[in-house]
């Protein structure tokens, strides 16, 4: 049994970006796993974490803000990255 870290449940567990849940799952961006919801900001992040979900639940795992797979940027903003999926 893998121990598992702490995810908000609005949190992309990939990135660490706020995701809208609403919108997250009205884009397909929400996967249920070891019985939570988790959603993501971006299919980069999504793809990633349905290769491999125990990694990123896995107590120190840092939220990978340099990911070039995912969209987030504080400059770009939400907005931003939800378009550029
Ligand atoms: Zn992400």
């Amino acid at each position: 049994m893998v121990e598992q870290r702490t995810v908000a449940f609005n949190e992309d567990p990939v990135c660490g970006m706020t995701v809208d849940p609403d919108e997250g799952r009205a884009r397909g961006l929400a996967s249920t796993s070891q019985d939570r919801e988790c959603l993501f900001c971006g299919k980069g992040c999504f793809l990633e974490f349905r290769d491999d979900p125990e990694t990123f639940l896995a107590t120190g795992f840092g939220a990978r803000s340099w990911d070039p797979s995912c969209a987030s940027d504080s400059s770009i903003g939400r907005e931003g990255a939800y378009e550029a999926v």
